[in-house]
């Protein structure tokens, strides 16, 4: 598998003296081509701000994030903000459509800003938005469109100019669960469709059904990854199951019926 990127040692300090917080404490991970990670973790464990720096949004305090064999730590603004466009994707929160654009344009601006912006680029566009469940809501403008409506549209923002790695923080939140599984469910579809390197933050552990990874984080380190499927699917049923400790997660449960408890430490 190609690694598609590599954080070494991410440090992000906000603040100095009495009042300093280590939001990204020492974060070291490696993402590889085609698979889709969650990073989960209690508020304020950091996700939010390593999702940033990995983004190329904010500048880490040290440490190197390493994509196509280039330091984003290290490039000029200018070049980091080029690099950006042609090779990072981002979904947040806050989806910061431009309002007076239709979806499929708000879609289409990327493919401009990344020169991409041909025939078949339009098409693909349109067939995202139509794979996102958007096919009636096309030529809608944001505030025409639902809160869930405009996170996929954001979403497909995010995956159009076939970015190497693309990032989501919490695109679920504003949908219904049922809308939640269905847009999970695509996104890591086309991570994997399209080999991507895909991160998506949330706070709904049932969506770990999707993903290859999950990295948890706490008080701004990497507490834990896992990747085994059986411990996916009991993080995926954290009220059932003993083996991961749900504290920080704000979950709690003793018998597993997956598989035995984890021995004591
Ligand atoms: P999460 O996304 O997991 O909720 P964040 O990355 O938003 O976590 O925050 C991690 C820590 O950094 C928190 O303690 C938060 O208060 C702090 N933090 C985040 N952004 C800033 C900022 N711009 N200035 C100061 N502190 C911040
Ligand atoms: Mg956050």
């Amino acid at each position: 598998m190609q690694v598609a990127l590599r954080a070494e040692q991410l440090v992000k300090t906000y603040g100095s003296g009495d009042s300093q917080v280590n939001a990204v404490d020492n974060v070291s991970v490696d993402l590889y081509q085609g698979e889709l990670v969650a990073l989960v973790g209690p508020s304020g464990s950091g996700k939010t701000t390593l999702l940033a720096m990995l983004a190329g949004l904010l500048r880490p305090t040290s440490g190197a994030i390493m994509i196509e064999d280039q330091d984003l730590t290290t490039m000029r603004e200018r070049d980091r903000a080029a690099f950006r466009k042609l090779h990072i994707g981002f979904a947040f929160q806050a989806n910061n459509l431009v309002p007076y654009l239709t979806a499929l344009e708000n879609v289409e601006l990327m493919l401009r800003l990344s020169g991409q912006r041909t025939p078949a680029g339009r098409e693909r566009a349109r067939e995202l938005l139509v794979r996102l469940g958007l096919e009636e809501r096309i030529h809608g403008l944001p505030r025409q469109l639902s809160g869930g409506q405009q996170q996929r549209v954001a979403i497909a923002r995010s995956l159009i100019s076939q970015p190497t790695l693309v990032l989501a923080d919490e695109p679920t939140a504003s949908l219904d669960s049922e809308r939640a599984f269905q847009v999970v469910q695509t996104f890591a579809q086309l991570v994997h469709e399209q080999n991507r390197a895909g991160i998506l933050v949330t706070h709904d552990l049932r969506l770990v059904e999707y993903v290859d990874r999950v990295i948890q984080m706490l008080d701004g380190r990497i507490e834990r990854i896992l990747e085994a499927q059986e411990d996916l699917s009991c993080l995926a049923n954290p009220e059932r199951c003993g083996r991961i400790p749900m504290g920080t997660l704000g979950f709690s449960g003793d018998d597993c019926p997956c598989s035995e408890p984890e021995p004591a430490a």
